[in-house]
């Protein structure tokens, strides 16, 4: 049978407006291109690994509206069984209010809703679930002891997982102990790590750190400087591809997708991260968050 992924965490309408210049306290400026996407990292990286039409199963939270048919809707048109995702029935579905200016400079709020009910007897009535797949794939936008009772959980079943600390918080060894690969990008490594400064001797530390804690290897991805991997013995970095990057929006979840697609595919951690280098660097190439995702066609094209 083939190798399948779950992803646990957020789902979110991403509600994106365009001003002038950002409104000062207590303006109200009028805005323009009203645009709503569905984003949420976890619903992202569950959309970039269908994509490469990988198996891969969701769980998370929606509310009982509109946001969270059309999330759902989306994600299966990316190729993934969203059947496990719950329905929130006090709670709407997140939202993130996205306010940009010309520049590119913005402001988001972000509203969990939905997401910040998803609890552990959630994840207890998705056991099954999570016994099936082989990889197991959590972000920090669903509450912390939710994605830590995950994490012990599927570790206790014998599955590799995946953690991407986004967005950035103090993490305990507690949770640290279950994590197979531990993927941030350079800002989150800072706050994890507590690291003033990124490269390849902080890294190299942070890694022999996270080792002694149990986590078996880091991967810093530092947008076009392409990544690093790092585990207790050796580190190695992979130069980004060469491409003309127009919106680097939904980069860290693309090589998300790719990594566990090419994880699940080759159990070879240097395999996945070219395939995840490759699926990242398509995806700054196009404007939009799960829009911008590659297809398995159009990583193999790139694939030498
Ligand atoms: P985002 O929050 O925008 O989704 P991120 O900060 O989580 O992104 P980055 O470290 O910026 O993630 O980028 C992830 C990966 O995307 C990089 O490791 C690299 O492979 C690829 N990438 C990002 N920017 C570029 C670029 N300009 N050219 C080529 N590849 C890029």
């Amino acid at each position: 049978m083939e190798r399948s992924a779950v992803v646990i965490g957020s789902l979110n309408m991403d509600i994106a407006v365009t001003v002038e210049r950002l409104p000062a306290e207590g303006e109200t400026l009028q805005g323009v291109g009203l645009v709503e996407a569905p984003g949420g990292k976890g619903a992202n990286q569950a959309a970039a690994i269908g994509k490469l039409q990988t198996p891969v199963r969701m769980i998370g939270k929606v509310g009982a509206d509109r946001n969270g048919a059309a999330l759902l809707q989306s994600l299966e048109a990316s190729g993934v069984d969203t059947d496990a995702v719950l329905t929130s029935s006090g709670q709407p579905t997140g939202v993130a209010l996205v306010t940009v200016d010309r520049a590119g400079r913005n402001h988001i709020v972000v509203v969990p809703g939905a997401n910040g009910e998803l609890t552990k007897d959630d994840i207890d009535s998705r056991a099954d679930i999570i016994e099936q797949c082989d990889m197991i794939v959590l972000q920090l936008e669903v509450p912390l002891e939710t994605v830590a009772y995950a994490l012990r959980k599927a570790k206790a079943l014998g599955k590799t997982t995946v953690l991407n600390p986004a967005p950035a918080r103090k993490l305990d060894d507690e949770l640290l102990q279950f994590v197979d690969f531990l993927i941030p990008n350079e800002h989150e490594l800072q706050t994890i790590a507590e690291l003033d400064q990124i490269d390849e001797q902080s890294i190299e530390r942070a890694a022999r750190l996270f080792g002694e804690k149990g986590v078996g290897a880091l991967i810093v991805t530092m947008g076009e400087r392409g990544c690093c991997y790092a585990d207790r013995s050796k580190i190695k970095a992979y130069p980004a591809r060469k491409v003309n990057a127009v919106d680097t929006t939904a980069a860290g979840d693309s090589f998300i997708g790719g990594f566990v697609a090419g994880y699940l595919a080759s159990r070879d951690a240097d395999t996945a991260i070219r395939q995840a280098q490759i699926a990242a660097a398509i995806t700054v190439t196009r404007h939009g968050a799960q829009s911008s995702l590659p297809t398995r066609q159009e990583v193999e094209a790139l694939w030498q």
